[in-house]
């Protein structure tokens, strides 16, 4: 229960409420930092990113909108 949704046999710490995934922390990321997500102001992931303690993975994803993420208000 509660697995990583791309790895089975590793804990899925980390949830997204948007996607409704559980990740692991290597797979920990959002995966749609320029999209509005309703869930972002409470979101464990977007917390952890912002502190530095996990690695965007949009970086390799989305270059180009990088940037927009700082009109969050919810
Ligand atoms: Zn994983």
């Amino acid at each position: 229960m509660d697995k990583c949704y791309r790895h089975p046999d590793r804990p899925g710490n980390y949830f997204c409420q948007k996607d409704g995934n559980r990740m692991c922390e290597e797979c920990a990321c959002c995966h749609s930092p320029n999209i509005y997500c309703q869930y972002r102001g409470a979101c464990v992931i977007n917390m952890l990113t912002k502190q530095g303690e996990i690695t965007p993975c949009a970086d390799k994803a989305n270059d180009e909108q990088e940037g927009q993420d700082e009109k969050v208000s919810a």
